[in-house]
């Protein structure tokens, strides 16, 4: 992070992010910055298909909105006309975006999506967030805060608290999600925000959630 406030940059690439929580023992999908196309195939290879590609560019904080996001490409070619296309996509949004390359990542199996996050209060300090994903947070707003540091009890209650908390029980076909996993996972943030004063925000946006385990797929950490 000192790299980072030196290039006076005010958000971590999702490299630095994911690596700043692999730190605090977070779990994210495996990840190789490629920069050029014969890389992100050798990258591509070594980490299995089906695979993700994503740009990296500290000025491009939404990245599939600039079509800089391409999921599921199943071998060599797929990776080579991604890697242009999401270069293209990127230099046809934001010609002069910064770009740091592509990422080449694990591309973790659908199941639940969930949220977590921390934000900066200015009077209370970093508070911890989780919801689910996707409409729950963007349109129904389920998600519940607590100040940092969290013990495993405030963990528990936050995931036990949202309305949409039946749905990481299990339902018809879904199987039950590894609420443990998530608890570690609201533990580990809180540790990271409270050792971290310089961060204003954090997002854990998606994590995805197994029967066993759950999986970091995009990390978002901003500086004060
Ligand atoms: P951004 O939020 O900057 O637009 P994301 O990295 O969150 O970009 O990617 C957009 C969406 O693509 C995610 O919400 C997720 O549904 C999917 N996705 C991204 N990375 C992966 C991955 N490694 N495995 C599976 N799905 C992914
Ligand atoms: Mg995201």
């Amino acid at each position: 992070m000192s790299q980072v406030c030196k290039e006076g940059r005010k958000s971590l690439l999702e490299t630095e992010a994911k690596t700043v929580c692999m730190e605090y023992g977070i779990p994210v999908t495996k990840f190789e910055l490629a920069r050029s196309e014969e890389e992100a195939v050798k990258f591509a290879d070594a980490i299995g298909f089906p695979t993700v590609l994503k740009i990296v560019s500290s000025d491009i904080i939404h990245k599939s909105d600039v079509g800089g996001v391409i999921v599921g490409l199943k071998n060599s070619d797929d990776v080579r006309h991604g890697y242009n296309q999401i270069l293209q996509n990127v230099k046809k949004h934001d010609p002069k975006a910064r770009i740091a390359g592509v990422l080449v990542q694990e591309m973790a199996p659908p199941s639940t999506e969930v949220i977590v996050g921390a934000i900066k209060d200015p009077q209370f300090g970093p508070a911890v967030m989780f919801g689910l994903g996707g409409v729950f947070v963007e349109v129904l707003k389920d998600v519940t805060f607590r100040i940092a540091p969290i013990t495993e009890d405030d963990a528990c209650d936050m995931i036990s608290e949202v309305k949409a908390y039946p749905l990481l029980k299990g339902y018809r076909n879904t199987p039950p999600a590894d609420i443990e996993a998530i608890e570690k996972i609201l533990l580990s943030t809180s540790r990271l925000v409270t050792d971290c004063m310089e961060i204003k925000e954090l997002d854990l946006n998606p994590v995805i959630v197994y029967e066993k385990g759950a999986k970091t797929v995009d990390a978002r950490i901003i500086l004060e």
